[in-house]
């Protein structure tokens, strides 16, 4: 399949890693929105949040505690935020589910 997030995972196409294992890598993103910046994606490939089912449960809870590990590795005090954006409206530009982390500044609500 031709997609971006699938060839990184593969280590095909190069990224800034944070932490890999056998199901989950985290790297930082092209274009940061924040100090910290990264992104998490599960090494299957699957197209969105709107494709999980219950039995990603196990998947999904791997991806926010190594969030959290990772943050507290990166320093991160005050908090941060996870975002997982869905389809055109969502703001989704590379169709493979990917959770951004942001950190490091004071994040604004509603986003835009
Ligand atoms: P989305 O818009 O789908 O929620 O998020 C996709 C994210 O992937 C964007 O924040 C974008 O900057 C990032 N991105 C796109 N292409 C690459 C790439 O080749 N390498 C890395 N590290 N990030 C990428
Ligand atoms: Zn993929």
């Amino acid at each position: 399949m031709d997609c971006l997030f699938c060839k990184i995972a593969a280590g095909e196409i190069p990224s800034n890693k944070l932490f890999e294992d056998d199901r989950i890598l985290a790297f930082y993103d092209i274009d940061p929105q924040a100090p910290l910046h990264f992104l998490v994606v599960p090494k299957r490939h699957i197209g969105s949040a709107a494709e999980l089912t219950a039995q990603d449960g196990d998947l999904l809870a791997h991806i926010f505690a190594t969030i959290a590990k990772l943050c507290a590795e990166q320093g991160v005090e005050k908090g941060y935020r996870v975002v997982t954006n869905v389809g055109e409206d969502g703001g989704q530009s590379v169709a493979h589910l990917h959770f951004h982390v942001l950190a490091k500044r004071s994040l604004a609500w509603p986003p835009g």
